[in-house]
């Protein structure tokens, strides 16, 4: 991936009413564009420059003296992912590759929701939850805080939901459960989770 603010493959009123416009025009047009800018400010004129994202994330996870790239370039990678993981008239039962490898994981996609669900309101302050791909190719649900990401830990991710607050506040205030709920009924790509598998 290219260090840029990628283009939306949805109209930003598209997602409404589970994400309103505004929430979009903050959220990829401000908190996101602010990652962008800021990596590429950090990266110029040195030696990554010309590294990819995913390079520049695992780079910067092990140099401590990086930290601000570090929480930049991944959030720059998270959010480009948590667009796609999302699309217009989403959400309800998984179908394909990701359905037959959820069923074979969890005991139902009943029980699958709810422990993803049930990561996502335990992660405490600013994160993320994730679906990811273990070195193993089995599925396992993890959380990250802040700007951290699977890429870093060489974990495949298939499907994220963002929980920091700017997400969700201006449509569901601290209702962060309604949100989710919103997210796994209305919102999930799953196609795009099967391009990644
Ligand atoms: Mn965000």
């Amino acid at each position: 991936m290219k260090v840029k603010l990628p283009d939306l493959s949805y109209p930003q009123n598209s997602l409404q009413p589970y994400i309103s416009e505004k929430t979009l025009q903050f959220h990829y047009g401000k908190h996101h564009n602010a990652y962008v800018e800021n990596t590429i400010k950090l990266i110029s004129g040195t030696e990554l420059k010309d590294k990819s994202l995913e390079d520049i994330i695992k780079i910067s996870y092990s140099n401590e003296k990086m930290l601000s790239l570090f929480n930049n370039a991944a959030q720059v990678w998270n959010h480009s992912f948590y667009w796609n993981c999302m699309k217009p008239g989403g959400g309800g039962n998984p179908m394909g590759a990701i359905k037959d490898k959820i069923d074979s994981s969890f005991e139902s996609y009943e029980e699958f929701t709810s422990q993803f669900k049930n990561i996502a309101m335990t992660q405490f302050g600013s994160g993320w939850a994730w679906l990811v791909l273990n070195n193993d190719s089995s599925l396992e649900i993890v959380k990250t805080s802040n700007a951290d990401t699977p890429i870093a830990h060489n974990l495949k991710p298939l499907l994220t939901v963002d929980v920091w607050e700017h997400a969700y506040y201006l449509d569901y205030q601290n209702k962060r459960a309604d949100y989710l709920n919103s997210f796994f009924e209305h919102l999930i790509n799953w196609e795009f989770v099967n391009t990644q598998i």
